[in-house]
């Protein structure tokens, strides 16, 4: 292992062999963090070339077991984000294309550093339960359209080990590691087709459009060999998504898009990903005739009740959808204003996902544990104006301790100026 640690750092392309080794040494014990550690860090330094890539998502895939969708009639098509703040896409999405007749079987992750995760936000639901065994997940997929449950231990356990080592080597934001990352998932999961969320921006792990464009043609080219259709939407993660950060807010905030009344953006996107997904399965011939089929079936409230269907399915409390209240929520509900006039020019989602993640939504370390009602819901947004005094943003805790730094981070992440300024396009390219 030193030998290819030295190889990677001095610039130099490994094997497939080589590649693949490092892989099974790791994932079976055998090699210590602290050697793939210097491996990542010289990855990210020298990157791995196109072949290096395709090796490593394949050596990745088949470190545990390859799901067989096969049972479950329709083609399969799945979906993931690659990681932003107030990104409850998969909440509304899920719902809604099952709704329209396709199979959604997924498997979800839990939050990341300043991002937040689908199961966390599923499991402030009272009840709802994402452990599910396979059989179960099959049957359920089969009967209801719809399963969303955590990722089975043996499913990609390469990929669990090496996120949580990038996590705390500052190893996260590399393509080749990235692609790796979703891809061997994605590929293992057992989709047909795949829609993938690619976030670009201050809130994403990927700060600029050339490097989403790499990602993306990585991601197709290992779909291709795989024989799945892929489709990538890029879309903007400069600001949050939506207006609610943090598990349980972030549920209310879907319920009300389910029902209609969400945020325009979060809306927007949940639409142009689900027509993508509505192409991929190959029942609906255009563009126009998937979005408006999904625009029915909100219009109606189908989307909403598969939504009722799902959470009754999976153990969770569906008077939470009537009585909003019984979400978890926080004692403290602290305002935090501007102290300037003028127009919101910029609204910084990291920081925002900073904040979030110190009022009690996030894991600071791996045995944090999540305070589900904490976070915060955005009343000012890029574009609107404000006067000095005016509420920008709520945040809610159970901790007053934490509003001090949280307030910090929100300092930084709202930036004002004297003239208008137009929010940037949500979606930014389409590639088949
Ligand atoms: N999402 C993943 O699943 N993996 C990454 O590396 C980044 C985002």
């Amino acid at each position: 292992m030193v030998d290819l640690i030295i190889k990677k750092r001095n610039g130099g392309e490994h094997s497939p062999e080589e590649i693949a080794e490092i892989i099974r040494g790791y994932t079976e014990g055998s090699l210590p963090d602290y050697q793939l550690s210097a491996w990542l860090m010289a990855v990210y330094f020298k990157g791995l070339n196109d072949k290096e890539t395709s090796v490593l998502i394949q050596s990745m895939m088949n470190s545990g077991e390859v799901m067989d969708l096969s049972d479950i009639p329709g083609i399969k098509v799945d979906k993931h984000s690659t990681g932003g703040v107030g990104d409850k896409t998969t909440l509304i999405l899920a719902p809604w294309v099952a709704a329209a007749g396709i199979p959604i079987a997924k498997m979800s992750g839990r939050g990341l550093g300043h991002t937040g995760g689908t199961l966390d936000k599923l499991e402030s639901i009272p009840g709802f339960h994402v452990d599910i065994a396979k059989e179960d997940f099959i049957r359920q997929v089969s009967q209801h359209q719809i399963a969303i449950c955590s990722q089975s231990r043996n499913l990609v356990p390469a990929d669990k080990k090496l996120y949580a080592l990038r996590d705390v080597t500052g190893t996260v934001d590399n393509i080749s590691l990235i692609a790796a990352s979703v891809m061997s998932k994605k590929l293992a999961s057992g989709a047909d087709a795949i829609v993938i969320d690619l976030k670009v921006g201050d809130g994403a792990f990927i700060k600029k459009m050339e490097e989403a464009e790499e990602l993306a043609h990585i991601m197709i080219s290992a779909a291709k060999r795989m024989g799945r259709n892929i489709t990538v939407v890029v879309s903007n993660m400069n600001q949050p998504l939506g207006h609610a950060i943090g598990n349980a807010l972030e549920v209310r905030e879907a319920i009300s898009v389910l029902k209609g009344k969400g945020p325009k953006d979060l809306t927007d996107l949940c639409l142009a990903l689900g027509t993508e997904m509505l192409l991929l399965s190959g029942k609906y011939p255009t563009a126009a005739e998937a979005e408006s089929c999904l625009i029915n079936l909100l219009e109606e409230g189908a989307a909403f009740r598969k939504f009722e269907e799902w959470i009754q399915v999976q153990g969770g409390d569906i008077n939470v959808l009537s009585q909003i209240d019984l979400l978890p929520s926080c004692p403290i509900v602290y305002p935090y204003l501007s102290r300037e006039s003028g127009y919101i020019h910029e609204l910084k989602a990291h920081h925002v996902g900073l904040a979030s993640m110190k009022l009690g939504a996030g894991r600071e370390t791996k045995e944090s544990v999540i305070d589900y009602g904490a976070g915060i819901v955005l009343l000012k947004k890029v574009g609107d104006k404000v006067k000095a005094g005016d509420i920008l943003a709520e945040l809610h805790t159970s901790d007053e301790g934490s509003i001090e730094e949280a307030c910090d981070h929100l300092s930084s992440a709202f930036v004002t100026g004297p003239e208008m300024k137009k929010p940037d396009p949500l979606i930014l390219k389409i590639i088949h």
